[in-house]
């Protein structure tokens, strides 16, 4: 299989999956999760129309958007989607290196903002650049030890004082659930996501709270992105059906 064959298959199921929950396949983003690939991969990806990439680590993620920006692969659409050491938190900002090509706003969005502490410490290192940034707040639905992310009970607490915080735009949640055989299982965790993001709706209204747009709820993967798009998902992270299996992580 080519990777424009993967990409084709990819974006016909979440077609599918979108026409049985009666909406429209153009509001859902498909985010190709490019961690461990190479460029060239990256770039044939890109060549058969895919926009949005996706990357864990940011030290990895700044090496590639260079050598995207050097190959003349400029329309791409970074995504940091993976823990964010607070140690590493400045690479949320730009890359490590003044030589670099790219500027700082490479990355369109961060997935995974999952505690008060890299809140703010995000939000201090942009408003020191000048440059708020547009973050998800990653949820553990599952309540899974070895998951990340704010239980909600805590998000719904913690958020009068993330809602100060300056230089933070809320734009929805993140959720990773747990790997099963059936995706029918993490159904509940995806219904409860947006369930929650209803809520935050409410208790936090855009109208009052311009800083939260609340607009993206991002969930599914390779296993489960078609049970994400039908309980709501606007935002998938897929790797695996695209790239094939990984060989580190
Ligand atoms: C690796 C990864 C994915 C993609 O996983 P696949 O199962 O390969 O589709 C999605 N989200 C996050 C946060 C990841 O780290």
């Amino acid at each position: 299989m080519t990777i424009a064959e993967n990409l084709r298959q990819v974006r016909a199921r979440m077609a599918q999956a979108a026409q049985r929950a009666q909406r429209s396949p153009d509001e859902i983003t498909l985010v190709a999760v490019s961690k461990t690939k190479p460029l060239a991969l990256i770039a044939e990806t890109a060549a058969a129309g895919q926009v949005d990439f996706g990357e864990n680590r940011l030290e990895e993620l700044w090496p590639k958007v260079d050598a995207a920006a050097a190959a003349g692969l400029n329309a791409i659409r970074w995504h940091a989607i993976g823990t964010i050491q607070s140690r590493k938190a400045k690479l949320a900002l730009g890359p490590p290196t003044a030589e670099s090509r790219t500027t700082s706003d490479a990355i369109c969005l961060i997935h995974s903002v999952d505690r008060p502490k890299i809140a703010q410490r995000l939000s201090r290192l942009a408003a020191d650049n000048d440059h708020p940034l547009d973050v998800l707040l990653e949820v553990n639905v599952s309540g899974e030890l070895s998951k990340h992310g704010f239980s909600p009970a805590s998000l719904v607490d913690a958020l009068p004082a993330l809602l100060d915080l300056p230089s933070l735009r809320y734009c929805g949640l993140m959720t990773m659930a747990p790997f099963v055989d059936d995706a029918e299982e993490v159904r509940p965790l995806f219904r409860k996501l947006r369930c929650l993001l209803q809520e935050l709706r409410h208790t936090f209204p855009p109208a009052q709270f311009p800083q939260a747009t609340w607009q993206h709820l991002s969930m599914g993967m390779t296993s489960d992105f078609e049970v994400a798009i039908e309980e709501g998902a606007t935002i998938v992270r897929v790797g695996t059906a695209i790239f094939g299996h990984r060989e580190y992580e």
